[in-house]
Order: C-alpha cells, then sequence, then structure tokens
C-alpha cells in the first residue's frame, strides 16, 4: 500500500483518488479552490446549473462507465439529435426530406464518410476541432449526452463516493512546490508521500515539474446564459463550420435541466486572440439567437479556455523518477477531453504499486 496524495479535485483528480483506493492505497486529495470540480463545475442558479462552456457526455465513454458504477441511480440524460441541430447555410445536420438526402445522410452517418457535409461538420464540432472519429460517430449516432444535473453532477457523484470510502478532501490547500516524497503547501505545511499524482491541470504542473515538454492546446471563448425565454425555437444548436462557433440551448435538448425558458451554452474555438473571440462569439449570438440579451437572468463567459491539447500529449510516467505521475486531458490516453481524463488517471492508478515507497 502506498500513500497517495493527489494535487487537484477535478474529474481527473477525483477519478485518480477513486482507482488509487480501489487498489488499496491510502489517498489524500488537495484542492486550491474553496469547492472542487475545476473545470467540470456548474453553479446551480435559480434552478439554471451554469457552466463552463458546452460539455457533452460520450455515452459509455470511461467517464460515463465511472459514474454509472459508481452510482446507484444512474444520472439522467439525454442526447443531442442530429435532425434538431442546424448547419448554417445547409440546413438540418440529420435531413429528413426529401427521402434522398435523409437515405444518403443514414449511409453516410453509418460509414463516417467524410465526402458527406454533415459528417465534415460532426468530426469538427463533436470534439472542438480535435476531430475525434469515436465522438464524432457518437454525435451522429445520438450519443452525445446532456446531463439533467449539469457537468457538476458527476462531480457530486465521485465526491459523495470517495467520502463513503473515508479519502480525505482538503480545499483551500494550494501545493506550490513539490520535491521528491513532499509537497510544500501555500500556508506552509509539508505532506509527506510515497507518491504524487498532479491533477492540477497543465499550466500548474508545469510550475511544479518545470521540466514538463510544452503542449499546444486548443483554445476557446464561451458564453454560458440562462433565459427567461426561448430562443433557438426547437432547435438543439446552429453550427457555424467556417468560423468554427456554435451556440446550443441545452434545455431544448434536456428539459428537465432548467425549470423553464433556456439555457444557452456557446463556444468559439480556434486560434486568435480571446477578445476578439469572444466579440465574435457575442455577435454570432446576436445573430443566431435574437434578442437573447435581453432575456438573461444569469451569463458567464469565459475569455480565453484551454480546451484540450491538439497533439503530443504528455505519458503518465514523465516524472516518475521524482515519485511524481500525471493525469489529465493532456496527459497520454486512448481517449481524449474527460475521458482522457480518466482513462489517464486509471493508467496512473495502475502505475502506483511499481512506484517506489519513501524510506
Ligand atoms: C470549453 C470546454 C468544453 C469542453 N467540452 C467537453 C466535452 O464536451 N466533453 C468532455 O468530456 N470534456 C470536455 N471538456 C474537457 C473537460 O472539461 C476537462 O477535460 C476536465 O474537466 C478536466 O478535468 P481536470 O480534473 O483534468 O482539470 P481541472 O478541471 O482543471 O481541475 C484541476 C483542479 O486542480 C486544482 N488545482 C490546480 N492547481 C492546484 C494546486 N497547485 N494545488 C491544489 N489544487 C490545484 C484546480 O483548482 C482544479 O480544481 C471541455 C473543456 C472546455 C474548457
Amino acid at each position: 500500500m502506498a500513500r497517495v496524495l493527489v494535487v487537484g479535485a477535478g474529474l481527473s483528480g477525483l477519478s485518480v483518488a477513486m482507482e488509487a483506493s480501489v487498489r488499496g492505497h491510502h489517498v489524500v486529495v488537495l484542492e486550491k479552490r474553496i469547492s472542487i470540480g475545476g473545470r467540470a463545475s456548474s453553479e446551480s442558479r435559480d434552478g439554471f446549473p451554469i457552466g463552463y462552456g458546452p460539455h457533452f457526455l460520450l455515452k459509455k465513454g470511461p467517464l460515463h462507465s465511472l459514474v454509472n458504477k459508481v452510482s446507484k441511480v444512474k444520472p439522467s440524460t439525454l442526447p443531442l439529435r442530429p435532425h434538431r441541430l442546424e448547419i448554417l447555410g445547409r440546413g438540418m445536420m440529420q435531413p429528413r426530406r426529401p427521402m434522398k438526402d435523409a437515405v444518403q445522410y443514414r449511409r453516410a452517418a453509418k460509414a463516417h464518410d467524410f465526402t458527406h457535409p454533415s459528417v465534415q461538420v460532426s468530426n469538427r464540432f463533436a470534439s472542438w476541432g480535435l476531430n475525434d472519429a469515436a465522438r464524432s460517430r457518437a454525435l451522429l449516432d445520438n450519443n452525445l449526452m446532456v446531463l439533467k444535473e449539469g457537468w457538476s453532477g458527476l462531480i457530486g457523484r465521485l465526491a459523495v463516493t470517495l467520502d463513503e470510502v473515508g479519502i480525505p478532501i482538503e480545499t483551500d490547500a494550494k501545493v506550490v512546490e513539490i520535491e521528491k516524497h513532499r509537497a510544500h503547501l501555500a500556508d506552509g505545511r509539508q505532506v509527506e508521500a510515497d507518491v504524487i499524482v498532479l491533477a492540477c491541470g497543465y499550466g500548474q504542473a508545469k510550475k511544479l515539474v518545470p521540466e514538463l515538454p510544452n503542449v499546444s492546446f486548443v483554445t476557446a471563448s464561451t458564453v454560458d446564459a440562462a433565459l427567461d425565454a426561448t430562443s433557438l425555437g426547437e432547435r438543439h444548436g446552429i453550427l457555424d463550420m467556417e468560423e468554427s462557433m456554435a451556440i446550443f440551448d441545452l434545455k431544448q435538448i434536456h428539459p428537465g435541466i432548467a425549470p423553464a425558458g433556456a439555457l444557452l451554452s456557446a463556444i468559439h474555438f480556434g486560434e486568435g486572440k480571446g477578445e476578439d473571440r469572444l466579440f465574435q462569439l457575442q455577435k454570432f449570438m446576436d445573430v443566431r439567437a435574437p434578442g437573447w440579451k435581453s432575456h438573461i437572468l444569469h451569463e458567464r463567459q469565459q475569455k480565453n479556455v484551454k480546451i484540450a491539447p491538439s497533439s503530443d500529449r504528455i505519458p503518465f510516467g514523465f516524472a516518475r523518477k521524482n515519485g511524481v505521475l500525471l493525469t489529465g486531458a493532456w496527459v497520454e490516453s486512448n481517449h481524449i477531453l474527460s475521458d482522457g481524463a480518466v482513462a489517464a488517471s486509471r493508467l496512473a492508478a495502475e502505475h502506483i504499486s511499481k512506484m517506489p515507497l519513501q524510506q
């Protein structure tokens, strides 16, 4: 049994804590903020879970499977439906008529045939520019899901499970430096451990382990807004392929997510300055969701967020000689986004027993 210190209580940190505990290790989680969840948080305001940009769960992916495993009652999910997604300048992603177009779509979706424009759009938007075939197929097959409880519901479920097995999560505990088998906290305390798992995002991990290689990320700007009126009609979303922008109405996708009105989540991903991207995204919303601004109940904007590495992910054991393992969507695994984070956490947890214990 190893004493494991997990730095960060986002999806990566909670999932690695769980996987390590299942393998019999003694685990402690430290989180610098006063609340857990990291980027997978959403804040409930008047019954609307306001998140940090659109998040869709891959049905039966590593995160969905983990959450189902730990939940007595499975989370309520409903899929994004291609026949209710408008591709700007083309019509619906899945045309229903004329019959010829409907048949062509079905054939192309089944074969994931890139010559069909809907497959191209799906490939781009299902993974925010990462062109991940598994998520693209999932979108075309009605398997990219919205959670009734919001993305942070997943965090709640993982946190309850950790609590049940007695794994402490200490919040307001920032790790500022690590050396072999020891972490230094901002309040001056030191914590000793056999293995330190960095689940704190790439930027913070690089500060703690400066020799980590550089990674380039897909970046984005997002707007999340609870409205007291609907603004996309019956559409689940509107996608602009040329500009890499999209607006979704999560309330249309899963009516149980909010009491009334609309819950818009919009994203503009790709290169450029954060403020320009955000400005363009708001202009897009003004045109495509007319009047949205005069119906806002609550709103959150993000100018510049890193979504996921565009290439070159780092192996979980990169700093293993220093007693450090890595996890996150930027760490190598066979999956991407949150599923990548959960998959990397499993790989790191499996490796803990191979790490030397503190003498
Ligand atoms: C716009 C956008 C859209 C996305 N869409 C999807 C999607 O559709 N589907 C999907 O599966 N995924 C999606 N993702 C990815 C998903 O949000 C992330 O992969 C996942 O939330 C990352 O979790 P994490 O725990 O690795 O990192 P984070 O959520 O960043 O958590 C890191 C935690 O570590 C803490 N921390 C940092 N430094 C320290 C320190 N020094 N000491 C202690 N604690 C520290 C932070 O406070 C934070 O709580 C999206 C991401 C973005 C930005």
